[in-house]
C-alpha cells in the first residue's frame, strides 16, 4: 500500500491553476499525495495521511526542472573555469579549456554525485544530464532520487586547436554513427531501470561537430521514438561565424533548413542569434524562427555571463512566442542562482526592470521545461502530476519578511531555504540534507581528480602549459 503524505496549512503554495494555465499563489492550503502523485491541492484536505507535515511557515512549490547540465565535468572547473577566456576566441576559452582540462572517470563519477547534491538543494527534481557515458552512470543517477533524463553526447568531429585564434574539426563519421547508436542502446536501458525515474533525450553534442546527415538521423529518431532531441547552437560568436563560413546563414537558419527545429527540439542556449548586439549580423529572423517551429531553448545564464556576454531579452523571446526552460551549465548547480542572474542580466541588457518577472523565470523553470521535456505532469502541483514537491522554510531569515515568496527565494535566499525535496513521493532532502548522497565524500574524490587532471594538462595543450599558465591563481604564490 501506498502512504499518503498531507502537508496541512502550508502558508503559501504555488498550486497549478488549470482554467487559467498558470501558477497561482493559494494561502493557507493542503499538498496531498501518495505513491508517486499528487493528490489534492486546496483548502480542507478530509481524506487520510500517513504522514502530516505542519505547513506552518513553508512555501510549497512544485520541483523545479532543469533541461540542461553537465554534471560530470563541471564541478571539476571549480578555481580554473571562473575568469578563464580566450580573447581570440571572443572572449569563450570552451575550446581551449575542455581540450587542455580532461577529467578522468572517477572524477567524473565524483563531480556527478556533488552535482546531483547542489540540484537537489536548490530545489531541483527533474534534471536533464547531457554527458558521456560512464560506467554506473544510470545507477548514480537513478540512486541520487533526481528524476533523470540521460542525455548521452555523441558527434562526428572533435574540436582541434593549434593556436589561440582558429577553431579546427578532426571529422570522424564511423565514430560518430557508433557513439549515436550506443547512445540509443544507454536511452533504452534507463527507460528500462527499474527506478522508474529515468527517461532519455537524443543529444547530437554540437550543430558544428555533427554532420548534416547525423543530425538529420538522430532527429527522426527523436521524433519516430517520442523523445526528446537536444544539441548545442548559437553558444558561441566562433561557432557562430563556423555556421556562416560553411553555409552562409546563421546556426538557426541552418538548422531549420536541415529539419532540425521542432517542438521535440531543445537547443542550449541560442544566445548567439541574428539580433545579437555582439554579432551585427544582417537578418532578423531567428527569433520568428525558433517561435514558429515551437523550439525550446535552455537559457543558461552563468557561463557567458562570466564571458562579458549575455542572451540579452529572454523576455523578449517569451514576447515571441520561444518556449525557454532553465538549466545549469556549469558550476555552482544552483538553478535559483541561474534564475536570479537570468532576471538581472535581462534587466541590464535591456535597461527595462520590466524586461522579465519573477513570474517569467518560474514558469520557465517548471512548465516551460517540463514542456521541452514532452512532459506535462512535472513542474506544476495539480492533482494527477508526479509528487514533485519542494517545501521553503519561511521562517529562515534569509526569506524574511515573507510578502513574495517567490521573490524572497530566487531575489534573496536561494538554496539556503530549500528545507524539504520530495521526487516521485519519496523524500530526498530532509532539513537542507541531501539523504541519498555523502557530498562530502564526493567532494573529497573530485578534489583529488582535479589534483590529476591539473597535472596532465600539458599533455593535452596546444602549446603545452601548465594549468597554472592557463587558469592562474587569484593572488601570487607568497
Ligand atoms: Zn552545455
Amino acid at each position: 500500500m501506498s502512504k499518503t503524505t498531507l502537508i496541512k496549512n502550508a502558508s503559501w503554495v504555488a498550486a497549478w491553476d488549470e482554467a487559467t494555465d498558470r501558477h497561482v499563489y493559494l494561502r493557507d492550503g493542503d499538498v496531498a499525495f501518495t505513491g508517486d502523485s499528487i493528490d489534492f491541492v486546496g483548502a480542507g484536505y478530509d481524506g487520510a495521511a500517513d504522514t502530516t507535515v505542519d505547513g506552518r511557515d513553508l512555501f510549497v512549490m512544485p520541483g523545479l526542472i532543469n533541461i540542461h547540465s553537465h554534471p560530470q565535468t563541471e564541478p571539476s572547473t571549480k578555481g580554473i573555469r571562473e575568469e578563464h577566456g580566450v580573447p581570440e576566441m571572443y572572449m569563450t576559452g570552451l575550446y581551449e579549456r575542455s581540450l587542455a582540462f580532461r577529467l578522468d572517470d572517477d572524477g567524473r563519477r565524483a563531480g556527478a554525485e556533488l552535482a546531483y547534491g547542489d540540484l537537489l538543494l536548490s530545489g531541483v527534481t527533474s534534471l536533464a544530464d547531457l554527458s558521456s557515458d560512464l560506467d554506473g552512470w544510470l545507477d548514480l543517477l537513478a540512486g541520487s532520487g533526481l528524476r533523470g533524463f540521460v542525455a548521452p553526447g555523441y558527434a562526428s568531429a572533435r574540436w582541434l586547436l593549434e593556436n589561440a585564434q582558429e577553431l579546427k574539426f578532426d571529422w570522424d563519421e564511423a565514430a560518430g554513427r557508433q557513439g549515436f547508436e550506443d547512445a540509443i542502446r544507454l536511452i533504452e536501458a534507463a527507460e528500462q531501470h527499474p527506478s522508474g525515474r529515468l527517461s532519455g533525450i537524443v543529444f547530437p553534442a554540437q550543430i558544428e561537430t555533427c554532420s548534416e546527415d547525423l543530425l538529420r538521423d538522430s532527429i527522426a529518431f527523436a521524433r519516430d521514438t517520442g523523445r526528446p532531441c537536444t544539441t548545442h547552437l548559437s553558444q558561441s560568436v566562433v561557432e557562430f561565424n563556423e555556421i556562416v563560413r560553411r553555409h552562409g546563414v546563421t546556426p538557426v537558419q541552418f538548422a531549420e533548413s536541415i529539419g532540425l527545429l521542432g517542438p521535440t527540439t531543445i537547443l542550449g542556449h541560442c544566445i548567439f542569434i541574428d539580433q545579437h548586439s555582439s554579432l551585427r549580423w544582417h537578418s532578423r529572423q531567428d527569433l520568428g524562427i525558433l517561435a514558429d517551429s515551437g523550439t525550446s531553448i535552455a537559457h543558461c545564464p552563468s557561463p557567458f555571463a562570466r564571458y562579458g556576454d549575455a542572451l540579452e531579452d529572454v523576455g523578449g523571446y517569451l514576447r515571441a512566442g520561444v518556449n525557454v526552460g532553465m538549466g545549469t551549465d556549469v558550476a555552482p548547480h544552483n538553478l535559483i542562482e541561474e534564475m536570479r542572474l537570468a532576471l538581472i542580466l535581462s534587466h541590464v541588457a535591456t535597461k527595462d526592470i520590466h524586461a522579465s518577472s519573477t513570474a517569467d523565470l518560474f514558469q520557465m523553470a517548471t512548465v516551460n521545461g517540463a514542456k521541452a521535456l514532452l512532459r506535462d505532469d512535472i513542474g506544476r502541483l495539480a492533482p494527477g502530476c508526479k509528487a514533485d514537491v519542494v517545501l521553503v522554510d519561511l521562517g529562515n531569515p534569509a526569506m524574511m519578511p515573507v510578502r513574495d515568496p517567490l521573490k524572497s527565494l530566487i531575489y534573496h535566499a536561494a538554496d539556503r531555504a530549500v528545507r524539504d525535496v520530495y521526487v516521485d513521493g519519496r523524500q530526498v532532502v530532509a532539513g537542507g540534507r541531501v539523504l541519498t548522497l555523502d557530498r562530502a565524500e564526493a567532494a573529497g574524490r573530485l578534489a583529488e581528480a582535479q589534483a590529476r587532471m591539473e597535472r596532465d594538462v600539458p599533455n593535452h595543450d596546444y602549446a603545452g602549459r601548465t594549468a597554472q599558465e592557463i587558469s592562474p591563481l587569484s593572488l601570487p604564490p607568497a
